[in-house]
């Protein structure tokens, strides 16, 4: 029975995840009594608040500000901040609920949340960013805490929104901890939070194409969707391996440039606006077009979708088949529709499924964590070597899970039971709470 109809996103990611364990041995009735599946669908908090805040203009400002803290059965709530026109509750709601299996298949000590705002910061000033971010801050500081909750970035939340978040916190609490992650290295962040979330999709497709095809990604034509912090990132580590990125997109259309994509052109002007124009202005060969769903009309061997939920849909997973594409692996929160997923698999399409594929981000995050709390820093050697590694465990988490199930291509059922295997194990230890 379906409770949330108003809140689509969040129904689609708990059926993704109830269809994956159907079917698995399970204690019913030891299930139902102890309600275990209510307890991992429903949040255990959804904090909602105002923020006000004073424009350039002296206008006064109103937008939603959202906590969910979805689950702490393994650790303090853990999970980034979207600032994005489109945020409401279904798709924090949604966010929370994969975070949560996202952080319980890493093997890490870390919760699930997700929280942020309907503040777009498009066309903002700094000083607008700077505002709203502290007058966010001065809600969200009562329910955050580097023991209870621990934000970090999303889209539209990165080092720049960190910085204003944490000067507040640390200006009303009068404390300094590692209460935020993705901080400049100058006050405790990693070196290295900034690229893990692609680097470590990249590790992860470098263990899917090791694994199930004795290969790896030099040589392969490669396409990704965005050109934020994943998108960007998963870019340089997948150019460094040898493989040829040839597109990239954003809200308003893609950019194809059969030389490579210029990732440096980018990173320079991605966070000013819309590129795509001066882009192919200045790159010989490349052009682009006005809808962003086109990227996948684009002949390739991987796609990374790594922009935003439900932005690949079947008839783009239909063409990237047809195509002949053959790995696709979620850098992005669950970016491939429930009807593309399931022609993908069905496909024998190899899919990266983002609860684990994009999980490096989260897993630097705790190496952040346990460096403020130690007073102290490691190289980015370290971190990306221990990143990597992460990657590689995770990786086989599902793999091993996927085999067991018979099914040793299904890295979606492998991540999603692994991770509900987890949860249970920790919900049913810790009493009726
Ligand atoms: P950013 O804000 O840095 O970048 C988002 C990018 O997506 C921008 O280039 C934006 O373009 C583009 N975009 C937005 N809507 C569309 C669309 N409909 N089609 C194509 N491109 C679009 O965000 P992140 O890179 O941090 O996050 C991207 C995704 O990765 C999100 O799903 C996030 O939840 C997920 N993720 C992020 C992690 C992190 O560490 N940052 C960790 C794990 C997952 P424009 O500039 O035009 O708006």
């Amino acid at each position: 029975k379906n409770n949330y109809p108003n809140e689509p996103e969040y129904v689609q990611a708990v059926l993704s995840f109830l269809e994956s364990i159907e079917g698995l041995n399970l204690d019913l009735e030891q299930l139902e009594k102890m309600a275990v599946l209510e307890r991992l669908i429903i949040p255990e908090r959804v904090i909602s608040f105002r923020v006000s805040w004073l424009d350039d203009q002296n206008q006064v400002r109103v937008n939603t500000g959202y906590r969910i803290q979805h689950s702490s059965l393994i650790g303090p709530y853990k999970g980034g901040l979207r600032y994005h026109k489109t945020v409401n509750l279904s798709t924090l709601k949604f966010l929370a609920f994969e975070q949560t299996f996202k952080n319980a298949l890493t093997g890490l000590l870390l919760g699930g949340a997700k929280g942020g705002s309907d503040f777009d910061p498009k066309g903002k000033s700094d000083a607008e960013i700077m505002r709203f971010s502290q007058n966010f801050m001065l809600e969200l500081y009562r329910h955050i805490g580097e023991n209870t909750d621990v934000p970090a970035g999303d889209i539209g939340v990165g080092r720049r929104e960190i910085g204003y978040l944490y000067g507040m916190y640390k200006k009303i609490r009068n404390e300094s901890v590692g209460v935020l992650t993705g901080k400049h290295p100058a006050y405790g962040g990693s070196l290295v939070r900034t690229e893990a979330t692609g680097y470590g999709l990249v590790y992860f497709v470098k263990e899917m194409l090791k694994t199930y095809l004795d290969t790896d990604i030099s040589h392969k034509d490669v396409i990704i969707s965005g050109s934020g912090n994943v998108a960007l990132y998963a870019g340089y580590k997948a150019k460094e391996l040898g493989a040829n990125v040839i597109a990239m997109s954003n809200s308003k259309g893609h950019i194809y440039d059969p030389n490579g994509i210029d990732l440096d052109y980018i990173k320079e002007h991605q966070p000013k606006g819309d590129f795509r124009e001066a882009y192919v202005k200045a790159h010989e060969g490349s052009s682009y077009s006005s809808d962003p769903k086109e990227l996948y009309h684009i002949k390739c061997d991987i796609a990374l979708p790594c922009a935003i939920q439900n932005e690949l849909d079947l008839n783009e997973a239909k063409i990237l088949v047809d195509n002949g594409c053959f790995l696709v692996a979620e850098g992005a929160n669950m970016p491939t529709t429930s009807k593309a997923k399931a022609y993908l698999l069905k496909k024998g399409i190899l899919f990266g499924p983002g609860k684990a594929a994009n999980a490096g981000g989260v897993s630097v995050s705790l190496l952040e964590m346990s460096q403020n709390k130690q007073h102290y820093m490691q190289t980015f050697d370290d971190v990306d070597e221990k990143l990597e590694s992460i990657m590689k465990n995770i990786f086989n988490q599902a793999y091993e899970q996927a085999i067991l199930i018979n099914e040793p291509n299904n890295l979606v059922k492998g991540a999603n039971i692994r991770a509900f295997y987890r949860l249970c194990e920790a919900m049913l230890s810790q009493g009726v709470i």
